[in-house]
């Protein structure tokens, strides 16, 4: 299979996490006979230095003529007093809006052997295997007026939770087609439903939606009430769906239950087909050029690109189960060697490539 892959390895340990996984996937592109072509791209700070702009016109066509897009993180101190504008997250928002990415993944699962890295219990958290369906491009973030305003002669405020019919359907559909192939198919719409107008039509959207897939079962879950049972039984869960505020709150929640940051892949989908991958992690400036980040979780991104944009699930399977040897045999990171010896980025991906 050919395919081409566009790299935006970004800032701080984007480009060493980017640049090891880029080994791995070219280790399973000989092993499987595959011709994958890499085509970088600049975005964030390094893009802002170099071209003025954290997301340079090149870097959007390099994307489109992708088939799958790996980011690796933006951002740092060094651009942290810049103006609005020339923020390097701003190229990430600026990339979401461009290729239409409505709907973001994360899976949250748990490692036989780092069962100690959580927060939580060892028996609560043994065994789970979840994904947020996120809504990324709707709802209070986007919705206009958002401003100060006078209200019954007051000083006030106003922001604007908006969703098109259409936008509910369309990510409550793609978690619907996430649920129908995963083994429990069972789906939590998460919502507000008690208060909220848009949590009602919402709810209605799941229902008409849940019909055409009568192998999947739907359960309602009012926000609240998620945020404690994520933390009080998240075996329960299988495939949560909500909007964008929500999930945004839910995923950071969710992604403390494996105790692992370096360590958590997540997709974002676009309605063009063209999807971008990346580590949940930020650009952890704190380690950054000194070859100690964990790079599992931008390498679990690369297989969940394999999996979902190009439909190689062994080839996706294999990556993540050299994964899982690789941590059975003891190799860990700095973030998760709690005191021990650690491996390097590179020394990880080694391994794992031995592995594979
Ligand atoms: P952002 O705003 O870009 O999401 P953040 O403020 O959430 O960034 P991160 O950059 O994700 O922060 O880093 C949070 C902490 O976790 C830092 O101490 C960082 O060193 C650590 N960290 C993040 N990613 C990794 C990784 N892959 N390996 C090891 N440590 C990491
Ligand atoms: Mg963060």
């Amino acid at each position: 299979m050919k395919k081409r892959i566009a790299l935006l390895p970004g800032d701080g340990i984007g480009k060493e996490v980017v640049d090891v996984t880029v080994e791995v996937l070219k280790t399973v592109a000989e092993h499987f006979h595959h011709q994958f072509q890499f085509d970088y791209g600049l975005i964030g700070g390094d893009a802002i230095d170099q071209k003025g702009n954290p997301l340079p016109e090149e870097t959007i066509a390099i994307c489109k003529q992708a088939d799958a897009i790996i980011l690796g993180a933006v951002g740092g101190p060094k651009w942290d007093q810049n103006p609005m504008e020339l923020r390097p997250e701003r190229g990430l928002l600026a990339l979401r809006k461009e290729l239409d990415l409505f709907a973001n993944l994360r899976p949250i699962t748990t490692f036989d052997s780092l069962l100690d890295s959580s927060p939580l219990k060892k028996e609560y958290v043994n065994g789970v295997d979840f994904v947020i369906v996120r809504e990324l491009t709707g709802g209070l973030y986007f919705g206009k007026p958002s401003e100060r305003i006078t209200y019954e002669g007051q000083e006030a405020v106003v922001d604007t939770l908006l969703y098109k019919r259409s936008e509910i359907e369309r990510i409550i559909e793609s978690a619907f087609e996430i649920a129908s192939k995963r083994r429990r198919k069972h789906i939590t719409s998460v919502d507000k439903a008690n208060v909220l107008e848009s949590s009602r039509v919402w709810r209605e959207v799941a229902e008409e939606v849940a019909k055409r897939y009568p192998e999947v079962t739907l359960e309602h879950m009012l926000v609240d009430n998620a945020a404690m049972q994520l933390i009080r039984s998240p075996k329960q869960f299988d495939v949560i769906v909500t909007e964008n505020m929500f999930g945004d709150i839910l995923s950071d929640e969710a992604s403390m239950i494996t105790g692992s940051l370096g360590m958590l892949a997540s997709a974002s989908l676009s309605s063009t087909g063209l999807h971008l991958y990346e580590p949940i992690h930020g650009s952890a400036p704190d380690i950054a050029g000194k070859n100690i980040a964990n790079p599992v979780a931008t390498i679990l991104s690369a297989a969940m690109m394999l999996r979902q944009s190009f439909g190689l699930e062994e080839e996706a399977k294999a990556i993540e189960k050299a994964v899982d040897n690789v941590l059975n045999s003891g190799t860990r990171t700095a973030d998760l060697a709690q005191g021990n010896k650690a491996a390097s980025t590179k020394q990880m991906a080694e391994e794992i490539k031995n592995a594979l």
